[in-house]
C-alpha cells in the first residue's frame, strides 16, 4: 500500500494513534492527528507526535479533516459511529483500524487471538512456547503494544534474527475496522456475553469478533472450542481447516484432555502427540484450555514439541488473574482483578475446593449475572458486592448465596475478613469493569493486594 504524499488521518492519540502516526510518518504520508483531548491530556502523545512532524488538531474534530483525508485510521477506542466518521464514510473515505494498517505493511504470517476471556494468558503461553520450542517470533496487539510498532523497532524487517511469525491479541473493537486482515492462525479462546455497554446485542458484538475468519481462505488454520453453541450456528462463516479443543476426544478428537494429559494430533503429518499437564501450576480447567489452544499454535508454527512442554511446565500465569497473593490465619487471598465478565467470574469459582469469600462489583457491563447464580450456591459461603454495580447485583442474584453490601473495595475487603475462617479463601474477581472507582483493572488489583497485605501484616502470629 503506497502511502507517500497521501493524505491520512489518525484519529484517537493514545499509544495506537502514536505508533501509527510514527510508521505514516516513516512511509513520508501527510500526517493529520486528531483528538477530543486537549493537549494537557496528552502530554506523552504530543512530545511523541511532534517529533513525527505530523499536524495536531487536539481537543476539536475538524469535519474537514475527516472528509478531505486519502485514509483515515482509526484506534481501538474510538467508535465508527461518531459523526465526522460517518460522513467521511458517506463521503467515500477509506476507514480502516490500526492492525489493517500493519497488516497491510507486514510480511510475516499473523497469528491472531481473540474470545471473550484468556486472550492476554493464551497469547502469553504461544509466546513462552515459541520462545522454548525455537521459533523467532514478535508478540503484539491489544496487550499495550500495538501492531504497527512491529513496523518500526529493532524487531522490523532489519532485524538480524527474523521473526518468523507475528502474534497479536485482537478485540472485538480492532476487529470492527479490518478489511483484508487475514490471519494464517486465527485462536477464538471462547464467547460469552462482554460489552454489552458498546454493542446493541451478543450477535453484534458475536459478529464483531467473528471477523477475525472473514478473509482466511482453506490454506489458513481456525484453532476453536469444540462446544460453542454460536460458532456451531455460524460453521459457514469459517472457511480455514479447522482445529477444535475441548475435553473430549468424541467431539475434539485432535486436540482434548485425556488422563492428566493434552493430546494432540498434528493436521500436518496426523500424529499423536501427547503433552503433561500433571506440572502445571496454573489454576483450574480454563487455563488447560488455554493451554490446548496455545499448543496448536506453537505446533502449527513449528515449534519443538520438548520446548513446548517446558514452558507448560515454567508458566506461572499472570498478574491479576486468579493471582495468589499470601494467607493469614489460615484465610488465603487471591486477586482475579481481570475477571469483568460473569463467565470469568465463574471459571475463577471452580478454581477452589474450599468456601470462597467473594468480592465483586465496580462499573455493570451490561451482561446477565444469571450465570453467577448455580456457582454462587456452590463455592461462595458470602459475597460482598461494591461500586456501582452493588445495587443491581445485590437485587439480581438474591437467594444465591449471603450478600454483603460495602462502599467500596476497601470496606469490602475489610468485611470479609472480618466474616473469613480459616480454611476459606477471599476472592477478587468484579464481573464488572473498574473505572467507576479505578483507573483501570491493574490499578484496582494493586489496590486489593495493598488491602491484603496490610491485612497479613496486621495479623500475622507475633514470633
Ligand atoms: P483477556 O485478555 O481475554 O481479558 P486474560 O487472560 O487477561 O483474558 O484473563 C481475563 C480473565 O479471564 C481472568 O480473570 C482470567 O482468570 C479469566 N480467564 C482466563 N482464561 C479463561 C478462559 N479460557 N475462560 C474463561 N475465563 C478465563
Amino acid at each position: 500500500m503506497e502511502l507517500e504524499g497521501r493524505k491520512v488521518l489518525i484519529v484517537g492519540l493514545a499509544r495506537t494513534g502514536v505508533a501509527a502516526a510514527r510508521f505514516l510518518a516513516l512511509r513520508k504520508a501527510r500526517v493529520i492527528c486528531t483528538d477530543l483531548k486537549a493537549p494537557e491530556e496528552l502530554e506523552d502523545a504530543v512530545g511523541l507526535l511532534e517529533e513525527t512532524g505530523s499536524q495536531l488538531r487536539l481537543g476539536e474534530h475538524r469535519e474537514e479533516d475527516f472528509l478531505e483525508a486519502d485514509l483515515i485510521v482509526l484506534s481501538p477506542g474510538v467508535p465508527l459511529t461518531i459523526r465526522p466518521l460517518q460522513q467521511a464514510q458517506a463521503a467515500g473515505v477509506e476507514i480502516i483500524g490500526e492492525v489493517e494498517l500493519a497488516f497491510r505493511h507486514i510480511r510475516r504470517p499473523v497469528i491472531g487471538v481473540t474470545g471473550t476471556n484468556g486472550k492476554t494468558t493464551t497469547v502469553n503461553l504461544i509466546d513462552s512456547m515459541l520462545e522454548q520450542g525455537g521459533v523467532p517470533h514478535w508478540v503484539g496487539g491489544n496487550i499495550g503494544r500495538p501492531m504497527t510498532e512491529f513496523l518500526l523497532g529493532p524487531d522490523a524487517e532489519a532485524h538480524e534474527r527474523k521473526p518468523e511469525v507475528v502474534v497479536v491479541e485482537l478485540s472485538s473493537f480492532q476487529l470492527e475496522t479490518i478489511r483484508h486482515f487475514r490471519p494464517w492462525i486465527a485462536l477464538w479462546t471462547n464467547l460469552s456475553p462482554d460489552h454489552l455497554d458498546r454493542y446493541p446485542d451478543m450477535e453484534a458484538y458475536a459478529q464483531a469478533k467473528a471477523r477475525i475468519f472473514l478473509n482466511q481462505t482453506g490454506r489458513d488454520f481456525a484453532v476453536v472450542p469444540d462446544r460453542d453453541p454460536w460458532l456451531e450456528a455460524h460453521r459457514d462463516l469459517i472457511r480455514a481447516r479447522l482445529v477444535r479443543f475441548g475435553s473430549s476426544a468424541e467431539t475434539a478428537p485432535q486436540l482434548c484432555l485425556q488422563e492428566g494429559s493434552i493430546v494432540y494430533k498434528n493436521p500436518e503429518v496426523g500424529e499423536e502427540e501427547v503433552y503433561e499437564t500433571r506440572r502445571v501450576r496454573i489454576p483450574g480447567r480454563h487455563n488447560l484450555e488455554n493451554m490446548m489452544s496455545a499448543i496448536a499454535v506453537a505446533r502449527i508454527c513449528g515449534a519443538e514439541p520438548r520446548g513446548i512442554q517446558k514452558a507448560m511446565d515454567s508458566f506461572t500465569g499472570l498478574e491479576h488473574r486468579v493471582e495468589y497473593v499470601g494467607e493469614v490465619g489460615g484465610i488465603r487471598f487471591y486477586n482475579d482483578s481481570k475477571a469483568t465478565t460473569v463467565a470469568s467470574v465463574v471459571r475463577a469459582l471452580e478454581c477452589f475446593e474450599d468456601p470462597v469469600l467473594l468480592l465483586a462489583g465496580g462499573k455493570d457491563k451490561g451482561g446477565p449475572l444469571d450465570p453467577l447464580r448455580e456457582p454462587l450456591r456452590r463455592y461462595v459461603r458470602r459475597l460482598f458486592v461494591y461500586g456501582a454495580a452493588a445495587g443491581r447485583m445485590a437485587r439480581e442474584l438474591q437467594g444465591a448465596t449471603e450478600i454483603e453490601t460495602a462502599d467500596d473495595l476497601d470496606g469490602a475487603v475489610a468485611q470479609a475478613f472480618r466474616a473469613g475462617r480459616a480454611g476459606e479463601v477471599i476472592l477478587l474477581s468484579p464481573a464488572c469493569s473498574s473505572f467507576d472507582m479505578f483507573r483501570d483493572y491493574e490499578e484496582r488489583g494493586q489496590r486489593f493486594k495493598a488491602l491484603a497485605r496490610e491485612i497479613m501484616e496486621r495479623n500475622e502470629p507475633k514470633r
